[in-house]
């Protein structure tokens, strides 16, 4: 049985956790804002999305919000 951790591994590199928005630093907000995924989202939307700040996946929904 498989439950939902707020604490996932980045699935694309297995680095440490997945970061939101408003856990990065300004530095790497900045780097975030320079992914490709930022021209498909608004600025609010990618707030609600987790990073991995080492290969910057961007994780659009949530495993589960149930
Ligand atoms: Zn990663």
């Amino acid at each position: 049985m498989e439950t939902y951790q707020p604490t996932d591994p980045c699935p694309q590199c297995s680095y440490h956790r997945l970061r939101a928005y408003h856990e990065l630093t300004d530095a790497e907000k900045l780097l975030a804002n320079c992914q490709p995924a930022s021209a498909d989202f608004t600025l609010a939307e990618r707030k609600k999305h987790r990073f991995c700040t080492r290969c910057w996946y961007e994780e659009f929904a949530r495993a589960t919000d149930a």
